[in-house]
């Protein structure tokens, strides 16, 4: 199956790592402009770099995407080139460890600004934009716990389990309009978002899948990709895991 994206314009927020510069790397490697944002200016121009100098084409953008003007501009610098096709809301932090009954106030502000807030401003300023363009299809980036708790997260739950409700309302929405929304729920990816777990507990999470280790971001870039190719022309308003198998346990 050969999933190509010539011609069409993508934007992907949180390019400047992990997930989100797997996956725009991948388009851009599939023929589409990739405009690649990240909060870190510097993270963008380097993946941005890359793509340049594999013979893709990408322009870097910056801010953060919990402010909606923010997310308004980004999308303003995807139609200066040549619309609107593809929307990444990939963006994510993970915010404070702690229990709901001690979570810092600031930090479920801080988690439902980025992982919920930002992809409904995606959605508020994509959606008219894409349908200016003709049409396309967006990728909301959840979580397995989009669908299971996990102690100690409480926002970084919420957030995600609202992403995949806010993704299959804005399918129905527009199914008829030549716009698809899906949500992708990855398990647990070895990108810098683990980076503050120490030995102990990356053993205990590999262990928590059957696969026998971390899921890696190409392999979340694969599915998002198909996804948004016309491959997937019949699949709109869902949520696709790809966990190792970490929710069939
Ligand atoms: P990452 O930390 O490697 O990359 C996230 C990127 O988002 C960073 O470059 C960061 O600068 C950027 N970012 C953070 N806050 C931002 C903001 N306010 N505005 C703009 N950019 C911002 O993380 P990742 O693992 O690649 O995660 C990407 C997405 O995948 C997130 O939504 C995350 O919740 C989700 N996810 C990750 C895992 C995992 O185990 N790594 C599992 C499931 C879902």
């Amino acid at each position: 199956m050969d999933i190509r994206f010539d011609g069409k314009v993508a934007l992907v927020t949180g390019a400047g790592s992990g997930i989100g510069e797997a996956i725009a790397l991948d388009l851009a490697a599939a023929g589409a402009t990739v405009v690649a944002a990240d909060l870190k200016a510097e993270a963008a121009e380097t993946v941005v770099a890359r793509i340049t100098a594999a013979g893709g084409k990408a322009v870097p953008a910056s801010g953060d995407v919990s402010d909606p003007g923010t997310v308004a501009k980004l999308v303003e610098t995807a139609m200066t080139q040549g619309g609107l096709h593809l929307l990444v809301n990939n963006a994510g932090i993970g915010g404070p460890s702690a229990p709901t009954g001690d979570y810092p106030i600031d930090g479920w502000h801080q988690v439902i600004g980025v992982n919920l807030n930002a992809v409904f401003f995606g959605l508020r300023f994509g959606i008219p934009a894409m349908l200016k363009s003709g049409g396309g299809a967006i990728v909301n980036m959840a979580s397995i716990l989009g669908s299971v708790g996990f102690a100690g997260a409480p926002a970084y739950v919420a957030a995600k389990h609202a992403v995949i409700g806010l993704t299959k309302n804005a399918a129905q929405e527009y199914a008829t309009q030549g716009i698809r929304v899906n949500a992708v729920g990855p398990a647990f990816i070895d990108t810098p978002l683990l980076s503050g777990f120490d030995e102990a507990t990356r053993q205990w999470l590999i262990a928590k899948h059957p696969a026998g280790r971390l899921g890696r971001a190409e392999e979340v870039s694969a599915l998002t990709l198909f996804l948004l190719s016309d491959q997937a022309s019949f699949i709109t308003g869902s949520y696709h895991l790809v966990d190792g198998g970490y929710t069939a346990l």
